[in-house]
């Protein structure tokens, strides 16, 4: 899945694109100038005409270019989709293409409405002020719409140093703070996972990939709280995991060393288990702790549920986790690519 918005164009300011259609136009016109002083009408107007043209074409086809190269909403992956309402907020990127594609359009028309009007100036003095009056025009269409210009060239440079999230099955790691997500990350993956720059939290996502190459993913701050405490920006966030996960990897710390109660983390799940369509596997960890004093009372409340005990810190059950694992992406066809390749 590559990133979208990589092919985005620099967006160049008002006054450089008038700048760069008037150093065309001058080029343009300075070639049909001949070294005589006084112009004579049908010259004036072929030179004016060539002006009003070149400056139109150049202007139109720059803001038309933005409006291309940037993905339509409408046609974006889902991920990514709330990753721009996240980061940049889609109604205003919605917008500003709105207003940047009626400029260009605009520009066209005026450059074909002058045009034809220096073609009918009467003196060559006339000529020179119709191609002023319309570059006065121009411009302020482009001033006119430098907000959107300004909008889409802050979410550009935001959107398109985005880390990109590789294409492969996927497991994301939910569970509260502390319950060791993030050990166990490390313990399946071998590796000190990635850290992924993703504007979901303060925190990034951690990313690892198994040998079997299954990506592993841990998202602090996106799937540790209960969704009701969640702000807009936040509830987006969760909506984007939710187009990233094959499959939920829930983490539960039966001890509460984690500091919540099993209670809570069980809501929790049920919260998950609500949100997402995935298949979830529940895993106990902490398994070496002695004597779990709720660990029978969580086993009956996790009846419904696909689980298995582990302790990332001993490194037992981790080899069962990572078959079931692979059964369950299986289960859903996903690692069949990866099989062809072995
Ligand atoms: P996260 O916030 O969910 O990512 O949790 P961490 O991975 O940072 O772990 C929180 C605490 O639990 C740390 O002190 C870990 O050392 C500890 N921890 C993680 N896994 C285990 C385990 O299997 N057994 C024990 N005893 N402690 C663990």
């Amino acid at each position: 899945d590559a990133n979208p918005f990589k092919k985005m164009p620099n967006i160049l300011y008002p006054d450089e694109i008038m700048d760069k259609a008037y150093n065309r136009a001058e080029k343009i016109a300075g070639d049909l100038r001949t070294t005589e002083r006084g112009l004579s009408l049908p010259k004036s107007r072929i030179i004016e005409d060539n002006k009003i043209r070149t400056t139109s074409s150049v202007i139109s086809d720059n803001l038309l270019q933005i409006v291309e190269k940037t993905p339509s909403i409408d046609h974006l992956d889902p991920f990514y989709r709330e990753i721009l309402e996240i980061m940049v907020g889609s109604d205003e990127f919605k917008k500003s293409l709105a207003a940047i594609n009626w400029a260009a359009d605009l520009v066209k028309k005026l450059g074909m409405q002058y045009s034809r009007k220096v073609k009918k100036a009467p003196t060559p003095q006339a000529t020179s002020i119709v191609r002023k009056e319309f570059i006065g025009r121009v411009a302020s269409i482009l001033k006119q719409i430098y907000p959107n210009m300004a909008f889409l060239g802050v979410a550009r440079n935001k959107l398109k140093n985005m880390p990109t999230v590789k294409d492969l099955p996927s497991v994301v790691i939910a569970g509260y703070p502390n319950v060791g997500k993030s050990t166990l990350l490390k313990t399946l993956t071998n590796a000190e996972p990635e850290v992924n720059s993703y504007p979901f939290t303060t925190k990034g996502l951690n990313i690892g990939y198994t040998e079997e190459g299954i990506q592993i993913i841990d998202t602090p701050g996106v799937l540790d709280r209960p969704i009701y405490e969640r702000n807009d920006i936040e509830l987006h966030a969760v909506v984007a995991i939710n187009y990233l996960s094959d499959m939920i990897l829930f983490v539960i710390d039966p001890t509460e060393f984690c500091g919540f109660t099993i209670e809570e983390q069980v809501n929790l799940l049920n919260e998950v288990k609500r949100t997402f369509k995935v298949p979830i596997l529940v895993a106990m960890t902490k398994m070496d702790v002695d004597e779990i004093e709720g660990l029978e009372t969580l086993e009956n409340e996790l009846k419904g549920f696909d689980k298995i005990k582990i302790s990332s810190l001993k490194k037992e059950g981790i080899t069962d986790l990572k078959v079931r694992i692979t059964e369950i992406l299986d289960e859903q066809g996903l690692l069949s690519l990866l099989n062809d390749i072995e």
